[in-house]
């Protein structure tokens, strides 16, 4: 069957494509390049250099005097491979000055005419340095690939009043032959690089795409749902560390999963408890005569306060955890703040025997954000009467000291395993099968106070002795005590009571 085609795929050429032409281009543009220099130019930048040489020698020659004028042409014409006559011109005369004959196909020595030397003579008087290009007609007409010669001639007037006229002659090698061959040579080298580019990215791209083409196979399984894979890296860096990052992404995304699945069965299992209880006494009360009582209206009013405050806990965590939430923060009576968590107890003590204390050395003030450190207050307090010993104690502290003001809970409970400890402020989690007391909670509380304090850049933490025990603590910069604005407390307390 064959596989439906992607918009990817309809819209982009494989990788190996791509490679091949961009190869095939590069190639190309450099065996342009080297054709036109090569082929296109080398005649002509062969003649530039012959013309140049020319008239260096020339020059070389205009610059002699008389008596090394000989010496001059001989040793310029060894060292350029140039032959030279120079004449004296004298009305209609000209008598040879110089002259130096190294070339065996020299014209200006073979085949010098009257009617060739006025042409040059006629050149040299129109332009500073006349050429002309002259093949030996004798072995042109034999047919033979004969070098042709380059002309120069040039006026000079020397300082004694004299009028020389200097004729050079170079050679210039066919090289018609050579850009043959060359042209041949590069038509090879065309064809073998080509073959080479092809072999390269298909090499290259199967270097590239394998690992890409596993990690998109995979990426696609990972958007079905799958956290089970596995994005392999290949030989190259770029790619190594796009796999590393979407390994993390799926663990990430897995452990996203299951969180999300555990918390839907955590939430759904807490509401749960309460509604059955509720509908079920609802029904009793219903049906049964006599079963209308307080005690059971009072047990359904509780559970739906244990609903309230749980679908609360939820909020607050998601507000918290989403980065939703923010702080109004101002100076506040953190004392004051513990007195007023602790009012909220009075029935407790006075009712169920608790023995709630709070010892504080004087007012200390915080900036802070007051209804949530009550709520932090609220959750660490509450777990410490949940949890406490059977001397029903609960003892909290204020501790100011070095600009710090600390908050202390201590129970008398079972106390927390060493090992649980760091996970007590997770999400949900609960110290399993320790509590000899049945305490009915969401385990959200912690994690509720964990946030909050974060928000607040508070230094938080646990200690705990099983068996004997946990004191819950955290602590803010103490702040000086404003002028208004911030509700005092009596300031009588001092130990013992609140
Ligand atoms: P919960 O609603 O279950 O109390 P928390 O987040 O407040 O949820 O606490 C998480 C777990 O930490 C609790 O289930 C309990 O096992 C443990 N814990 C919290 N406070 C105390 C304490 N004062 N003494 C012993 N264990 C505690």
């Amino acid at each position: 069957m064959k596989a439906a085609t992607t918009t990817a795929e309809r819209r982009y050429p494989a990788l190996r494509q791509q490679l091949f032409a961009l190869l095939a281009l590069f190639i190309l543009l450099m065996l342009a390049l080297l054709w036109f220099f090569q082929i296109a130019l080398l005649k002509p930048m062969y003649e530039s250099i012959r013309r140049h040489e020319l008239s260096y020698f020339a020059a070389a020659l205009a610059r002699a005097d008389s008596d090394s004028l000989q010496e001059e042409a001989d040793r310029f014409a060894r060292r350029t491979n140039i032959c030279c006559t120079v004449y004296e011109i004298s009305g209609q005369y000209a008598m040879q000055r110089a002259s130096a004959h190294i070339l065996s196909g020299c014209v200006i020595h073979n085949v010098s005419s009257e009617s060739m030397m006025n042409r040059l003579y006629a050149g040299a008087r129109e332009n500073a340095l006349y050429t002309e290009r002259v093949t030996d007609p004798a072995l042109e007409s034999a047919g033979e690939s004969v070098p042709e010669s380059l002309i120069a001639a040039r006026l000079v007037e020397t300082d004694d009043g004299r009028t020389l006229l200097i004729v050079l002659d170079a050679e210039i090698e066919p090289v018609g032959t050579t850009i043959s061959t060359l042209k041949i040579q590069l038509a090879v080298i065309t064809a073998l690089l080509l073959i080479a580019a092809a072999v390269l990215a298909a090499v290259l791209s199967a270097r590239i795409s394998r690992p890409i083409t596993q990690m998109s196979r995979e990426a696609k399984k990972l958007a079905l749902g799958t956290y089970d894979v596995h994005f392999e890296g290949g030989q190259n860096r770029e790619i190594a560390e796009l796999s590393e990052a979407l390994n993390h992404a799926a663990t990430e995304l897995s452990a996203l999963d299951s969180m999300q699945k555990e918390l839907i069965a955590n939430i759904s299992h807490d509401l749960r408890t309460p509604l059955t209880m509720i509908s079920g006494y609802s029904e009793v009360m219903r049906d049964i005569p006599g079963e209308m009582t307080p005690e059971n209206m009072q047990i359904i009013i509780d559970e739906t306060q244990r609903l309230n405050t749980l679908v609360n806990d939820i909020l607050d965590l998601s507000r918290l955890t989403g980065g939703a939430q923010t702080l109004s923060c101002e100076t506040i009576s953190l004392t004051e703040t513990v007195r007023s968590t602790l009012d909220r107890y009075a029935k407790l003590r006075t009712h169920d025997g608790y023995k709630i204390t709070f010892e504080n050395d004087r007012e200390a003030y915080i900036y802070a954000d007051k209804s949530k450190i009550l709520q932090v207050l609220y959750n660490l307090v509450n777990n410490a009467i949940n949890y406490t010993g059977e001397d029903k104690s609960v003892a909290i502290r204020q501790i100011t000291k070095d600009g710090v003001c600390r908050i202390e809970v201590t129970d008398t409970g079972e106390g927390i395993p060493a090992d649980q400890l760091p996970l007590i402020w997770d999400r949900y989690y609960r110290v399993k099968n320790y509590h000899k007391r049945g305490v009915a909670g969401s385990g959200l509380g912690l994690s509720i106070v964990k946030n909050i304090l974060l928000l607040h850049g508070a230094q938080f933490g646990v200690t705990s002795e099983p068996g004997r025990g946990s004191t819950f603590w955290f602590s803010l910069p103490e702040v000086p005590k404003p002028e208004t604005g911030v509700t005092e407390g009596t300031g009588d307390t001092t130990g013992g009571s609140f």
